[in-house]
């Protein structure tokens, strides 16, 4: 359910906002002055804030400079004077609607369910979609650090990840085993180029059908290896 903070000190209108969206399953509560309505407004989760022009305390202005610093949900701004509506259009403060009052309560539930579905599709889009590398039925989730073979996930140690992550974000390429133990493992790391036949070894019979066949892992015989596309 989403949360609407009203930051009105006309106890009336308030109350009347309050009712509709509660109507329309809206959770509401309600600041009188602008002290606590914004101490509400930046120490709660609300969703949306329909914030009056002039109050006592801290104004509108200021109160909607004040939240724009720290959060990004809608704000819809109103008040009694189209010219104060003008006025704060032209501040750039960074409200998101504007009313003047009176205003019809459906008109203003209207526009308060057009900027929280505006505001779900931009968190919604702002999601981090998970960084994958895909090539013929091997999918490699880096930010899930998965790795799926036809659908099935199969277990990897870190570096075989890692490795196999390194050759297949740069295919084609022949890389050395030097050149693979010096991306891989750090340059302190105790070890040698062994380990680098030793992984790719685990790492194909993970992932090949036949491994004396690989068709993801080639060696190049005397070089190194190569990611097939
Ligand atoms: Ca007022």
């Amino acid at each position: 359910m989403s949360k609407i903070l009203i930051i009105e000190d006309e106890a009336e209108i308030a109350d009347l906002e309050r009712d509709y969206l509660e109507i329309n399953s809206y959770e509401v509560e309600i600041a009188n002055e602008g002290k606590s309505g914004l101490e509400k407004a930046l120490g709660q989760d609300f969703d949306l804030v329909i914030l009056d022009l002039m109050l006592p305390g801290i104004d509108g202005y200021e109160i909607c400079r004040r939240i724009r610093e720290e959060k990004n949900i809608p704000i819809i701004m109103v008040s009694a004077k189209k010219d104060d509506i003008d006025k704060i259009r032209g501040l750039g403060l960074g409200a998101d609607d504007y009313m003047t009052k009176p205003f019809s309560p459906s008109e203003l539930v209207a526009r308060v369910k057009a900027h929280l579905s505006r505001y779900e599709r931009l968190i919604h889009s702002n999601q981090k979609v998970n960084d994958i590398v895909e090539i013929r039925g091997l999918k490699i989730d880096k930010t899930a650090r998965r790795v799926y073979l036809n659908g099935e996930e199969k277990t990897f140690t870190t570096k075989e990840f890692d490795l196999l992550t390194f050759l297949a974000e740069n295919p084609n390429h022949v890389y050395s085993k030097e050149e693979l133990f010096r991306e891989i493992w750090d340059m302190e790391s105790i070890g040698d180029i062994a380990t680098v036949t030793v992984h790719i070894k685990k790492i194909r019979e993970k992932i090949e059908f036949d491994t004396s066949k690989p068709q993801y892992i080639e060696t190049i015989w005397g070089v190194g290896y190569r990611f097939k596309v």
